[in-house]
């Protein structure tokens, strides 16, 4: 499958405002963040009130995953550094959010946000007033934000997604067929946000159907910085319902959606996710595990037999059919 950014999309900067969905009872107001200097390419800025927006350069991104693989990490393995010390009686809940949010998205079984020894692509997590997150690996140390006042779980989950290299699913191209943005109450400086995703925007869905309720959707939040009325939703569904988006939990599409962006639901070539071969060695084989092909040596000299799907004695399991 190709997952990627478009090249021009590379060199563009995203700034990325978001309504973070989160049960807090008060409303925090604040600035909007258009055009804040970020290190490289793409990052998104989750704003620990309730909007969120990504700018890229001017224009919007939007959800779903990079089309680029160098954007996704190798093998779903995401190192990660805390830029706090998480041992300070001021750190010590952002810090246990931010480990619950790892151990959530770690638990789909598929990647794995660990901490970093000597790699050099890491995430480097910091406390900020607002979320932050650049999407998908940029190369080098990148900033993840977290906000210290407003730390939510699900809202560290959804930048950590952002991380993996997904986007907003109310983005999407087809978004139209599902979800009316009410503009009219809408302010200017947030449209942005809402904008659909292009071609050129860099993303795929792969083939998922619309979520309404992804944890990557925007939300009614009522939220100054966006709303022109609080008593109206800025997102209906095409039915008025105006339930859309959570920051609480992975939806099921939002871990399929993990799950076909880094290619751990197939292990291609083993129809029957078992056993299958190995190209020219036929000693080795390959077995599905945890959804990945792990290569397997034949234990005793012995050869896998294609047809067979098993090890078997040299003379019964013809080598030259491996070739
Ligand atoms: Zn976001």
């Amino acid at each position: 499958m190709s997952l990627i950014f478009s090249s021009s999309f590379c060199t563009m900067r995203v700034l990325h405002i978001l309504v973070v969905l989160m049960e807090l009872s008060q409303v925090r107001t604040m600035s909007l963040y258009f055009g804040q200097a970020l290190d490289s390419a793409e990052a998104f800025d989750e704003h620990s009130s309730y909007f969120e927006a990504d700018i890229l350069a001017g224009s919007v991104v939007t959800k779903m995953a990079v089309r680029d693989n160098h954007k996704l990490w190798d093998g779903g393995q995401v190192p990660y550094k805390l830029d706090f010390d998480p041992t300070s009686p001021d750190n010590v809940y952002v810090h246990d959010n931010i480990m619950a949010a790892i151990a959530a998205i770690n638990a789909v079984g598929c990647v794995s946000i660990y901490e970093a020894n000597m790699e050099t692509d890491v995430v480097n997590i910091r406390l900020d007033v607002d979320y932050s997150s650049y999407v998908g690996r940029q190369g080098g140390v990148q900033n993840l934000t977290v906000s210290s006042d407003n730390s939510n779980i699900g809202t560290i989950m959804h930048e950590l997604m952002h991380t993996l290299g997904f986007g907003h699913e109310h983005n999407r191209a087809d978004r139209d067929d599902f979800i009316i943005i009410q503009w009219d109450n809408i302010k200017d400086e947030a449209k942005p946000y809402f904008q659909k995703y292009t071609e050129e925007s860099g993303f795929t869905d792969h083939d998922i159907s619309y979520d309404y309720e992804s944890l990557m959707h925007a939300t009614n939040q009522k939220n100054e910085d966006i709303f022109i009325d609080l008593n109206k939703p800025i997102i209906t569904r095409l039915d008025g319902s105006t339930s859309v988006g959570q920051r609480s939990h992975l939806t099921e599409k939002d871990v399929e959606r993990i799950i076909a962006a880094y290619s751990c639901g197939i292990c291609e070539d083993a129809p029957d996710n078992t056993l299958f071969r190995y190209p020219g060695d036929c000693h080795k084989y390959y077995q599905c595990d945890q959804h990945h092909a792990v290569a397997r040596i034949c234990s005793a000299d012995l050869h896998f037999h294609v047809e067979a799907n098993y090890c078997d004695y040299p003379w019964l399991a013809d080598c030259t059919e491996m070739s």
